[in-house]
């Protein structure tokens, strides 16, 4: 490992990283990863601020908390979301569950059990 990157540092128009477009070309390659870092930087912020988005608009729908079927806590929270469905969230566990009712979001997550569900690595109701 350590041995190519000496060679590298010696002869850098021998490394394949350090070509653009088939030529070698080290400050372009340098910037275009500079780029790529700032697009993904952009990426994680516009997730970030679609997620904090997601977590007020869902907590503006609270509805309550109720005992959660897998787990036995009561830390069920229940979210009626602009009365189109009903999201149920563990906040021991992790798991959840949705429906048209109520009780369809109970069941969903009766329904859950066993798989390993956690709604904290669901980063918003698109992905749902
Ligand atoms: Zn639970």
């Amino acid at each position: 490992m350590g041995e190519w990157s000496d060679y590298f540092e010696d002869f850098p128009e021998e490394n394949p990283a350090n070509y653009a477009d088939g030529r070698f070309d080290p400050e372009l390659v340098k910037t275009i990863h500079q780029e790529e870092q700032k697009i993904s930087d952009a990426r994680a912020e516009i997730n970030r601020l679609l997620l904090s988005a997601w977590l007020n608009e869902k907590e503006k729908h609270y509805l309550a908390t109720e005992e959660c079927p897998q787990c036995g806590l009561k830390e069920l929270k229940t979210y009626n979301i602009k009365n189109s469905y009903y999201l149920c969230e563990c906040q021991d566990c992790g798991t959840y569950g949705k429906g048209k009712t109520h009780e369809d979001a109970i069941k969903a997550v009766v329904d859950a059990f066993g798989d390993g569900l956690n709604w904290r690595e669901i980063t918003g109701p698109w992905s749902r």
